[in-house]
């Protein structure tokens, strides 16, 4: 089926991302992959190419683009190439709607030319050791001083995408208890310096996949960060972190969709390739209908993405909708990843084969940005069950 999603400016830029995902990107990756992390370095050529200020407005030295196709296309092909470019989809897909949102004109002037230019990257902080899916029972606290000049943030996070080479952090913290009524009220936004004294970076997590992506726990003990870094209004965090989500986790899905892709495409060139009994492993029926079985879910995926996109770009995506599409997604994506590696009988197992790479980064998309029976839930009660 043809694709009415993207027009020709979407395709051109495809065009140039491929070639500088192949150019700059796949030559070094398995280097990437063994260092645990993507080098500060490259975050300046993504800049340079202008992948962090599509969406910025003008005045702040981006392009002042609406739409999130672009940022489709590009979780599309780094999914496509099995690659990724660690910590900056955190800068861009999920802190740029923050600071476009419910930053005030003199925080946007401060902070957005930076964050286009990438000398200044950022990741968000919301998960806690004790509690991710049920975020409102968040611990972190930031304490107004007597002088009402600056919050004191105490509080540990853990599993933050770029939080090694992250220069700021919007962090989720609680400014005030909650009610008994509302556990949801009480919770903040606050742009932390990394440099802050009292902030502290922990461990770089050994991860299964995702190898790339710097994910780390961060610690905070008594760190002053200043009144003017309050993100939106105090205590209103709950509400926000809820409108930015469905973007966050439409992108997820769309990654998901672009890995499935990738898989089939991985899948059926190996099996053209690779003989055995003296004959290609493509010729086996079987290999027919798993591959067969497989592009039709990664049609049905397609389909749900480009749907989820256009009522994204029109302000239409309800969160249940946009749960509903990473759900489905990220699950066709998890079936037929494992399917492709399947054909690909020992070498699917061999790091060395871009299928084992896409089987452990792909597992994630289950969890995070809310795990799959999160999103059920999410889904249930749009239901009205
Ligand atoms: C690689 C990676 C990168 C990440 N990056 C970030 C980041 O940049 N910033 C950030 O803030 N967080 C990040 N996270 C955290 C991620 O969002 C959480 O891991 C996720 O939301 C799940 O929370 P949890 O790990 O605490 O699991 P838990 O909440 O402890 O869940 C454990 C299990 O219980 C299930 N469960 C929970 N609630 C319910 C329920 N109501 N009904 C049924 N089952 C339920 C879950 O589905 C899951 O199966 C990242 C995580 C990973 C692994």
């Amino acid at each position: 089926m043809r694709r009415t999603v993207y027009n020709e400016d979407h395709e051109a830029f495809r065009e140039t991302l491929r070639a500088f995902i192949e150019a700059e990107v796949v030559p070094v990756y398995d280097e990437w992959c063994a260092a645990g992390q993507v080098p500060r370095e490259f975050y300046g050529k993504l800049a340079e190419l202008g992948l962090f200020g599509i969406e910025v407005p003008e005045e702040y030295g981006g392009a002042g683009e609406e739409s999130f196709k672009y940022q489709a296309v590009i979780y599309e092909e780094t999914s496509r190439a099995g690659v990724s470019f660690g910590g900056s989809g955190v800068h861009v897909l999920l802190c740029l709607p923050y600071l476009k949102a419910y930053a005030t004109e003199d925080q946007k002037k401060r902070w957005l030319p930076d964050f286009v230019n990438g000398t200044t990257m950022y990741a968000i902080a919301m998960t806690e050791p004790g509690t991710g899916s049920d975020l409102a029972g968040m611990r972190t606290t930031a304490k107004l001083s007597e002088d009402g000049t600056h919050y004191v943030l105490n509080g540990a996070k853990t599993f933050i995408t770029g939080g090694v080479h992250a220069d700021r952090v919007i962090v989720c913290a609680r400014t005030d208890a909650p009610r008994p009524d509302d556990r949801r009220h009480g919770i903040s936004l606050l742009v932390v310096d990394t440099k802050a004294e009292g902030y502290s970076v922990g461990r770089k997590l050994d991860k299964l996949g995702l190898k790339v992506s710097d994910t780390a726990e961060l610690a905070f003990t008594d760190v002053k960060v200043p009144v003017e870094n309050l993100l939106g209004e105090e205590n209103k965090g709950f509400s926000y972190l809820g409108q930015n989500l469905p973007q966050e986790r439409l992108g997820i899905a769309v990654g998901s969709y672009g890995q499935a892709a990738a898989a089939v495409r991985f899948a059926q060139q190996y099996t053209q390739d690779r003989t055995v009994f003296g004959q290609s492993v493509a010729s086996f029926q079987n290999t027919k209908f798993e591959l067969a079985a497989c592009k039709a879910e990664v049609d049905a995926a397609e389909a749900v993405c480009d749907r989820a996109i256009e009522a994204l770009d029109a302000g239409e995506l309800t969160p249940a909708e946009a749960a509903s599409a990473k759900l489905f997604c990220t699950e066709v994506a998890h079936r037929v990843i494992d399917r492709c590696l399947q054909l690909h009988g020992g070498y699917g197992y061999m790091n060395e084969y871009p299928i084992a790479r896409l089987y452990a980064d792909n597992r994630v998309n289950r969890i995070y940005g809310g795990t799959s029976e999160v999103m059920k839930s999410i889904i249930a009660k749009s239901m009205g069950l």
